[in-house]
């Protein structure tokens, strides 16, 4: 079947994304792979990156794990909600460790597969998981592999930055385990400080810089692409799309594209997003409606029905032009792309 939309995603600059992310920490770097690879395919993202040579992968839940199958040789995989009161079958018939979030995990799991390795959730002021400092006495006897806490504002010079690395090296220093691990994306452009024993990149494997330390080093992984369903004038003084929120000052080219909001092209791009027809910048005129936009194409004098013009996704200039974060302009992307990888 023929979709006029596609999703190409790009296999080398996934694995140059991470291999940056692994030098730039000097240590061992993991990746997440939640949310079906942040929306781009977790069974892909795994064998690339496996490829690459990484071999800690994380996913949120157990179901995430199961979706992911049989994981190539020599690679583990981690749960990052941990242990709930309903994941016994599940994580019975899982070869994937836990990372214990709470007491009652911690107990659960100590219960349920006494000497079976998993991981371990310290909270050093985010507030969202994680046992805090006076609550780690419950992991006595478990056999933990990686202790790990999450940053909350690594994206920013926030002064929570240091007040989380300091608590962090406490937990590290008091709780035994085979490895440690901090940083995110962000966390890895922070600074070494930040790296310990393994870094658990997301955002930036998939083409998100989430500051500027990483800008000119992360390429573009997901590219999008939408074929011209129309190709029309506006005359001076008329409008196009819903709510008329576009009027043509003169006589205006516009091609009409296979792409809209249910496709996770979502509204914020109205009269902001942009496409390209080979160089020529393609600015989308009026309203995203929820299966097309009009872009403006009077440099575009030979684009015609069926051509396929690209979208700008780039991440950061995306976010920018939606007001969508880096992990929603990934996350967001609907089940109408033929879905590619190169
Ligand atoms: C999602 C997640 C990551 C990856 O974060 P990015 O910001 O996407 O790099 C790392 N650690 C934990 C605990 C996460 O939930």
């Amino acid at each position: 079947m023929h979709r006029a939309l596609r999703l190409t995603c790009d296999k080398a600059a996934l694995q140059a994304n991470w291999r940056w992310l692994g030098d730039r920490s000097g240590v061992e770097a993991g990746a997440a792979v939640k949310a079906d690879g942040y929306g781009l395919g977790a069974r892909e993202t795994v064998a690339a990156l496996a490829e690459a040579g990484c071999r800690t992968f994380y996913v949120s839940s157990w179901a995430e794990a199961e979706e992911l199958g049989a994981l190539p040789e020599g690679a583990s995989l981690a749960v990052l909600h941990g242990f709930g009161p309903d994941d016994g079958p599940a994580a019975a018939a899982s070869s994937a460790r836990p990372v214990l979030n709470t007491m009652e995990q911690a107990a659960r799991w100590r219960e349920a597969a006494p000497g079976r390795a998993c991981d371990v959730m310290v909270d050093t002021g985010m507030n969202r998981l994680g046992l805090s400092a006076e609550e780690t006495g419950c992991l006595d006897g478990l056999a933990i592999d990686t202790l790990m806490s999450h940053l909350a504002c690594a994206d920013e010079d926030n002064a929570m930055n240091a007040v989380q690395l300091d608590r962090f090296r406490q937990a590290a220093a008091s709780i035994p385990a085979k490895r440690t691990s901090l940083a995110n994306s962000a966390g890895i452009c922070l600074g070494r400080d930040y790296s310990f024993d393994l870094v658990r990149p997301g955002l930036s494997l998939y083409g998100g810089v989430p500051r500027a330390e990483a800008a000119g080093h992360i390429a573009q992984v997901a590219r999008i692409e939408a074929q011209v369903v129309q190709r029309r004038t506006i005359r001076a003084g008329e409008s196009c799309g819903y709510g008329a929120t576009f009027t043509a000052t003169a006589d205006t080219e516009a091609a009409i594209l296979n792409i809209g909001y249910a496709d996770g092209y979502l509204r914020g791009f109205s009269s902001r997003g942009s496409a390209f027809a080979g160089e020529i910048a393609l600015p989308v005129i009026g309203r995203v409606s929820m299966d097309l936009i009009a872009v403006e194409c009077d440099a575009a004098a030979g684009l015609k029905e069926g051509d396929w013009v690209e979208i700008d996704y780039d991440l950061p200039t995306a976010s920018e032009q939606s007001g969508l974060s880096q992990y929603e302009l990934l996350t967001v992307l609907g089940s109408r792309f033929s879905r590619r990888w190169s």
